[in-house]
């Protein structure tokens, strides 16, 4: 009996980038509770809750076995008090009661709908609700000053919160692919993001594109994206360019400085079809899909890889650990 209830502690280095990360973990029960309690942190600006909550989750996504006793969390590190008070909870009760009384309340349900909207964060959701909106309804009844973005992301709205699967992410890059290489020969377009991570599903897909010979690649997403628009598919895009060879605001970031384009792209369940529909126009036989591109140098090709691969958690403990490991050794 004793011997069950003392099981030898886990050793576990403090990044997250320094351990395995399983898709499949042991503990998704406890993850998903304190998910949403660092979900529920950002929406009221506590970025050091945020993060708390997400350390601890993350912690217990890298364990080898399931939390069944409390004696197990001792010498994990990252698990605050607030943390250990919830697993206790669910592990008593099965539910947590904070958890379980923040979903059903109108302002978490509210700012997870409206930063749910394409063009969204958590300011403009902030606001909004602050104004007594509460729906999508709402937002398009009282005439909002909406961006052109956030107007795509109301309209599209269902299709971009309809999860993508790894079989249409491999399908757009098929698409994606022939245009780039009808543009550029040579040129290689590499899925990244969360399906690089091995996810059946996501809420986007994230395309690299890079060529072998180091320059070839400029001016090369205009093109793609302005084929990609007289063949219908782009419903809509924004595109960012590089500021400067040299921008240094970008150090201190998490943002980089590729040349990258925000788009929403008609999918089309039959290829057949998509070269009659216009730009904007849905049909039932297809899909509106976010996707992203960055365009890289092959020199730079690696770097845009790590980080758009992501997690965004495991870039945020990247940068923390180099961060620290720099530090120390100027010490
Ligand atoms: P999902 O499967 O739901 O799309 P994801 O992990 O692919 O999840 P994304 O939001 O698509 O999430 O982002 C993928 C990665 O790309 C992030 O982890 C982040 O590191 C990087 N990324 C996203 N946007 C930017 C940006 N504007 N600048 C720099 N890096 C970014
Ligand atoms: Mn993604
Ligand atoms: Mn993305």
């Amino acid at each position: 009996e004793l011997l069950k209830n003392q099981v030898p502690p886990v050793s576990m280095p403090a990044y997250a980038c320094q351990r395995h990360t399983p898709l499949n973990h042991h503990n998704f029960h406890l993850t998903e509770a304190l998910e949403t309690l660092a979900e529920a942190a950002d929406f009221e600006g506590s970025q050091g809750r945020f993060i708390s909550f997400h350390r601890a989750a993350s912690v217990l996504k890298a364990l080898p076995d399931p939390i069944t006793n409390m004696s197990q969390l001792h010498g994990l590190p990252h698990i605050g008090d607030h943390s250990s008070r919830i697993i206790q909870e669910l592990l008593e009760h099965g539910v947590s009661n904070e958890v379980e009384t923040i979903k059903l309340s109108k302002r978490y349900q509210t700012m997870k709908l409206f930063t749910q909207i394409f063009g969204v964060g958590v300011k403009t959701a902030d606001r909004w609700y602050q104004e007594g909106l509460r729906t999508l309804d709402d937002l398009q009844k009282h005439s909002r000053k909406l961006t052109r973005q956030q107007e795509a992301g109301i309209h599209h709205f269902e299709d971009l919160n309809t999860p993508v699967y790894r079989h249409e992410a491999d399908a757009i890059q098929q698409i994606v692919e022939e245009v780039v290489q009808q543009m550029l020969p040579g040129a290689r377009v590499i899925l990244a993001g969360g399906f690089r991570r091995g996810k059946p599903h996501g809420h986007d897909v994230d395309f690299l594109i890079t060529h072998p010979v180091e320059g070839l690649e400029a001016g090369l997403l205009s093109k793609v994206m302005g084929r990609l628009e007289s063949q219908g598919l782009v419903l809509y895009r924004h595109t960012q360019s590089p500021k400067n060879p040299d921008n240094t605001a970008f150090q201190s970031t998490a943002m980089d400085d590729y040349e990258k384009c925000f788009s929403i792209l008609w999918f089309p369940k039959s290829p057949t079809t998509s070269s009659h529909l216009e730009a904007g126009e849905s049909s039932r036989d297809g899909k509106a899909v976010r996707v992203d591109f960055v365009v890289t140098p092959i020199s730079q090709f690696a770097f845009a890889l790590l980080g758009w691969t992501g997690s965004q958690y495991f870039e945020r403990e990247l940068r923390r650990f180099s961060l620290n490991r720099e530090e120390a050794a100027a010490e």
